[in-house]
């Protein structure tokens, strides 16, 4: 019989967890020919979250968790969980119910007998997460793809099952700024995408705001990608090509004093230009700091079920 691993980052997800256990065990027990196993990672959570986790393990031996020493973030949690899931499949699930267990059977027949290494949900709206996230979602997906050589699907998320053999070339991946999208795209295999509708949270509070949001976009684009930092050659050609216009411009029409005061304008222009292209540099060298610190990507406090 198959092992399907699920894998559950949990941070503080005391109000949905008992809901998620027992809608998933039931979408499991109707898959034929597998058995599962759930691996809740709980993310330094701050509320009862390990607690329920504790007592889940004790009443049902098919439920594992780990717990963080504190708060690593969501990619650090799916790390962990695959690197502790030992089944044949492993899929990622939030603890939110956003991801329908009832596609889990689906999801399993495509791995098992479609001939497919990965079988991902992929959402087809976005109702409930408000207009300006859903533009800036879609702008961003548009320009992670411009840049980044690799195909990252606009509605595409962490909700996916893999065969051991996708699982263990995820592990092979060990850095430090993890962007588990991007990390999907670059181990390649056959994926077969399965369209859902958005589901509001079942209960809780989403933990991203606007700000963690654009971290996380610029972590993603920084982590696939060199074209920010080869932006500054271009830019860096564009402005001398336009402070020699501007110079003859200003020499030919004979008015020194709208020239100096244009000239400032353009030394302040530049200014700027030059730190925004600093800013980008210091970002990769800064990431290339953690990865050379090799520090572990997360801390584990506690263990239970295993
Ligand atoms: N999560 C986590 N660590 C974090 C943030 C989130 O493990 O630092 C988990 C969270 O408990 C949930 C999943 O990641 O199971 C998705 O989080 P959330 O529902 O807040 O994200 P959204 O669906 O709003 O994008
Ligand atoms: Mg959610």
């Amino acid at each position: 019989m198959d092992k399907i691993s699920i894998i559950v980052p949990c941070y503080n997800e005391e109000k949905v967890l008992s809901a998620f256990y027992r809608e998933t065990s039931a979408a499991v027990a109707d898959i034929e020919g597998a058995q599962c196993e759930f691996i809740f990672v709980d993310d330094g959570s701050r509320d009862h979250t390990p607690d329920i986790l504790q007592s889940l393990s004790c009443a049902d031996h098919r439920c594992k968790y780990i717990s963080f020493s504190r708060n690593f973030g969501k990619e650090a949690a799916m790390y962990a969980g695959l690197q502790n899931a030992s089944g044949d499949y492993c899929v990622f699930m939030d603890a939110d119910l956003q991801h329908p267990p009832a596609l889990l059977k689906e999801m399993y027949h495509a791995v098992k007998n479609e001939g497919y290494d990965c079988c991902a949900g992929l959402r087809e709206d976005r109702t409930g997460e408000g207009r300006l996230r859903n533009f800036l979602s879609h702008s961003f997906y548009r320009i992670i793809n411009r840049m980044c050589r690799l195909d990252m699907t606009d509605g595409a998320g962490d909700f996916r099952m893999m065969s051991r053999t996708m699982a263990d070339s995820v592990l092979e991946l060990k850095e430090y700024n993890r962007y588990m999208k991007g990390i999907f795209s670059f181990v390649g295999f056959d994926t077969k995408w399965i369209p859902f509708h958005n589901v509001e949270r079942a209960a809780g509070e989403t933990k991203w705001n606007f700000r963690s949001l654009f971290r996380y976009a610029v972590d993603g684009i920084l982590s696939f990608s060199s074209a920010p930092a080869t932006l500054a050659g271009s830019a860096g050609m564009f402005l001398v090509i336009a402070a020699v216009i501007t110079a003859l411009c200003t020499v030919l029409s004979g008015h020194p004093i709208a020239g100096t005061s244009l000239i400032v304008c353009l030394i302040l222009f530049l200014s700027g230009i030059q730190m925004f292209f600093i800013s980008i540099l210091g970002q990769y060298i800064s990431r290339d700091y953690m990865e050379s610190k090799k520090r572990p990507i997360y801390i584990v406090k506690k263990k239970g079920g295993f």
